[in-house]
């Protein structure tokens, strides 16, 4: 859409802006169906703990798949999901789905895992968050102590009684984290008021950790810190032998990443349980 302009300025929007305005809606009239269609899959993502070797969680990560379009990553649709507000039933449902497959894996005889879920602004903000979250614990028998939620800061920042809110979540005996830790700006202040349980380190950090003395030295400090403050640490993007070297040094607790195993469908991670050892 070209509108008139004054004589020296020129066409207001650039075939690449047109491009990605139009592929935006693309992919909200798309997404819109994409629930009733069965387009979206869940993943799971090995945690695992850096001292046993044992995975010991996973991490659910959404999936869409069109069947014209192909795969479309969470990065792109998930700001478009949570500006329309369809994330709220695709959260529900992703939440459930966890919730779900991790009874079936308990029920099947695996070891207990700890499933995370993403949490994103919108939902948490929802003033029924906490009879949902309950809800689904029901329906799917899975028992509070292994779902997790996770939540970055900002998320927490932009919420009203965001505390009290985790702290009725945490009652329930579900597990906090906060996820991207070390990315937003927010003060460490909050961390002696938040009722979590786990800091997840960004990825951005631990990529350069064997390379980069300033990054070793900002994920040794946070692994410091959190136990200091009784906090268990996580590290995700481990993707080599020698981050997950400096990560056991420094006592991290847990860590995740292409290292140990990209996410990967609910029957690969069957396969993954049945040795439930990963490579060292
Ligand atoms: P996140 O929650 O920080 O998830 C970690 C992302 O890092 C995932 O990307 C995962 O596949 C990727 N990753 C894991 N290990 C490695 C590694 O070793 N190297 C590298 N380079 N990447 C690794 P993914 O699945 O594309 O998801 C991206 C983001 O989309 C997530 O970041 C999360 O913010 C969002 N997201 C995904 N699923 C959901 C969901 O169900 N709900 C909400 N609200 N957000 C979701
Ligand atoms: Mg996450
Ligand atoms: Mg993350
Ligand atoms: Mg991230």
């Amino acid at each position: 859409q070209v509108k008139e302009l004054g004589k020296n300025n020129f066409q207001f929007y650039t075939p690449a802006m047109n491009e990605a305005v139009s592929r935006r809606m693309k992919l909200e009239i798309g997404l819109r169906k994409a629930l009733e269609r069965h387009e979206f899959t869940v993943v799971y993502q090995p945690q695992i703990n850096v001292n046993t070797n044992q995975i010991i969680g996973a991490e659910a990560l959404l999936r869409w798949n069109h069947p014209e379009w192909g795969s479309i990553s969470p990065v792109e649709f998930i700001p478009i999901a949570e500006e329309t507000g369809l994330i709220l039933q695709i959260g529900e449902w992703i939440l459930k789905e966890a919730c779900l497959q991790n009874k079936r894996w308990q029920d099947q005889g695996y070891k207990p895992l700890r499933m995370a879920v993403n949490i994103s602004s919108r939902q948490f903000q929802q003033s029924d968050l906490l009879d949902r979250v309950k809800n689904i614990l029901k329906e799917t028998g899975l028992a509070a102590h292994y779902l997790e939620l996770e939540l970055t800061e900002s998320i927490i920042q932009d919420s009203k009684h965001a505390v009290g809110k985790m702290q009725q979540l945490k009652d329930m005996g579900i597990h906090l984290s906060i996820d991207d830790f070390g990315t937003g700006y927010s003060s460490l202040n909050y961390l002696k008021t938040f009722p979590i349980h786990t800091l997840k380190i960004d990825q951005s950090f631990t990529r350069y950790i064997y390379a980069d003395p300033k990054d070793a030295s900002l994920v040794e400090t946070i692994i410091t810190m959190a136990h200091n403050l009784n906090l268990k640490v996580i590290a995700e993007g481990v993707e080599t032998v020698e981050q997950l070297q400096f990560l056991q040094q420094k006592q991290c607790n847990e860590a995740q990443g292409y290292y140990f195993s990209r996410p990967i469908s609910a029957e690969d991670m069957r396969g993954m349980l049945e040795g439930n050892a990963v490579k060292m």
